[in-house]
């Protein structure tokens, strides 16, 4: 799923095309409501979190949240286009140029005010967070014995992380994923949040995310050896969604489990 880097960076690579530019066409075939009318101008492409608002002169905001299946195009007018026209959720056309949002679960449109999650916690990609809040929103929105790998997904802590960088920083400080929150001190979660931010930060200007020299270190790395210690990586869904979570068995001891069996 596309992770708040992913939008940082189709925030990035609408905004030069459709900045101050005039509508010349918008198409959003499931949008009800009102409409920016053509000769609008776009006057913002921003990234919050996962996700991405187009606000438009006359006052609306264009939200798309990708989930797992949304992804946004930007073409010349007339090139082909990579997708079939009928997975086209919204079509923003300006001269010269077409951006098409294929397959987003959440299109929507309205008054800034109306559009977007007020309860979005801090954008990770983005310098500057507070992070001891974050650390407060933990402890007071999230009851003691949520799963740390949900947690760090929970968007109204902390904005930006997916199912990659959720997996790659519990790997890197050596957390087990379905440790329990109430398990892991305030510096430890601290350290999780500061990490996923470096790296997601770092990974805003590149075409290939990276979080350990060559790649990954353990999303996508199921089954082979773990780059500390050699241990198969191990795969399981987590959490009331089934998202995927990978991880080293050795070197990331659980303590959830433990606790549980003693018990
Ligand atoms: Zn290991």
């Amino acid at each position: 799923m596309p992770e708040g880097d992913t939008i940082h960076r189709t925030a990035n690579r609408l905004r030069p095309a459709l900045l101050d530019q005039p509508l010349t066409r918008l198409s959003a075939p499931r949008l009800v409501g009102d409409r920016p009318r053509p000769g609008e101008r776009i006057t913002s492409v921003d990234a919050q979190g996962k996700h991405l608002f187009i606000t438009f002169s006359g006052g609306l905001v264009l939200e798309t949240h990708m989930k797992m299946t949304g992804s946004w195009h930007l073409y010349e007018i007339g090139q082909r286009w990579r997708k079939p026209q009928g997975y086209a959720r919204a079509i923003i056309e300006v001269p010269g140029w077409v951006a098409v949002c294929f397959s987003a679960p959440v299109v929507q449109i309205g008054p800034r005010k109306a559009v977007g999650r007020t309860d979005l916690g801090p954008d990770l990609c983005v310098e500057g967070v507070d992070f001891e809040a974050v650390v407060r929103r933990v402890r007071t929105i999230l009851p003691a014995d949520e799963m740390i790998g949900d947690a760090l997904l929970d968007q109204r802590i902390a904005a930006g992380i997916g199912n990659v960088y959720k997996s790659e920083v519990c790997w890197s400080l050596q957390t087990h994923p379905f440790d329990p929150v109430g398990s892991i001190s305030d510096d430890k979660i601290e350290a999780l949040y500061r990490r996923a931010s470096k790296l997601l930060i770092a990974n805003l200007t590149t075409t290939s995310r990276t979080t350990v020299p060559g790649g990954l270190a353990v999303y996508g790395r199921r089954g082979r050896p773990c780059r500390r210690c050699g241990t198969q990586i191990k795969q399981q869904t987590q959490g009331q969604y089934a998202r995927v979570t990978t991880w080293c068995p050795r070197c990331q001891t659980e303590k959830g489990r433990q606790a549980n069996a003693g018990s």
